[in-house]
């Protein structure tokens, strides 16, 4: 936990995980200005503990604290206190396939008055969870096009408290109809694959691997994303970063062109897709083999994480 006042971030400490004491005028609750990171921490044979790209979430959550107005925290701040804790944690990290530990750094206001402005008055914590694989199988989607997750000039490319919230309902309605999650769709056309809720999605069509670009301002930069892409890419497999039209993902669902469809995230790292609502018709992908390419990209990626191979891009942080 650290406290930011008066234009400064100070009194940096491990306290027990316990309820918080907050005064109930605290623009967090009111207004939304909160702003969050995920990222796991893994354990190696020889008992070390790994964190994946670390760095980036660093940096990701202080792009998000400037766009909801929060003051950025410094990396040392950040790095010192992940590293604490984690020395204290270590014995809670499984050294077990699929198992690590979640790490939730956040930071957000806790001014005492009421006031659209910024607060003057921040807390930054970081507290960590024990968890297991996050799908056990592949995972059904809804191209959402009514409801907008994140609109252009918005605050979709922030990780920001609000912009879940929001997303709630229709995400609740398409698991009632029988789905896991929502394709969004943009907010202007709702024409255009944009991301899932809780991860960036890609489609392998024709030996193309197409993912949204993240320059409209309304996708996550997915650190799962980038990692994905440098791989495909050293795979000599062809990045597309552009917007797939709705209609031709149906297309290459009708006419099998469709290889592959799978989410990318620090939860589930990645996630096959085995079936895709589109306007009212239920479409089901083929089933994944163990060479897919989606398997294989897993499999590299698990093996970085837990150290049993090179970690040739500097993505472990001991
Ligand atoms: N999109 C959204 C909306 C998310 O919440 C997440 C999870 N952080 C992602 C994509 C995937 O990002 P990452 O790979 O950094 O976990």
């Amino acid at each position: 936990v650290a406290d930011y006042a008066d234009g400064e971030w100070s009194n940096a400490r491990i306290e027990p995980y316990a309820p918080l004491s907050l005064n109930p005028a605290n623009a967090t609750l009111h207004y939304g200005q909160s702003v969050f990171e995920g990222m796991k921490a893994y354990k190696n044979e020889a008992g070390e503990i790994l964190v994946f790209r670390a760095d980036a979430n660093q940096k990701r959550l202080n792009e998000s604290a400037k766009r909801l107005c929060i003051p950025e925290v410094p990396e040392e701040l950040f790095m010192e206190g992940l590293r604490q804790l984690l020395e204290l944690d270590k014995d809670w990290i499984p050294n077990r396939p699929g198992y690590s530990l979640y790490v939730r750094p956040f930071i957000f206001a806790t001014d005492d008055y009421l006031g659209i402005r910024p607060s003057e008055k921040y807390k930054f914590m970081i507290f960590t969870c024990p968890v297991g694989a996050y799908y056990s199988k592949p995972v059904s989607v809804k191209v959402e096009c009514q409801y907008t997750r994140a609109a252009e000039g918005g605050t979709g490319a922030a990780k920001a408290a609000g912009n879940y919230a929001a997303s709630l309902l229709p995400a609740l309605q398409a698991q009632k109809e029988g789905y896991d999650q929502l394709l969004w769709t943009d907010g202007k056309s709702h024409q255009h694959i944009e991301e899932s809720g809780t991860m960036n999605v890609m489609f392998l069509i024709n030996n193309a691997l197409i993912t949204a670009p993240t320059t409209t301002g309304t996708i996550l930069k997915g650190i799962t994303r980038d990692s994905v892409l440098t791989l495909a890419k050293e795979m000599g497999v062809k990045v597309e970063e552009r917007f797939l039209r709705v209609t031709e993902l149906e297309d290459s669902l009708r006419n099998g062109t469709l290889q592959e469809a799978f989410g990318t995230g620090t939860a589930a790292t990645i996630a096959h897709i085995s079936k895709i609502h589109i306007n009212g018709r239920d479409y089901v992908l083929p089933e994944i083999k163990e060479d897919s390419f989606s398997s294989k990209i897993l499999n590299t990626l698990d093996a970085i994480k837990y150290g049993k191979i090179a970690d040739t891009h500097d993505w472990i942080i001991k």
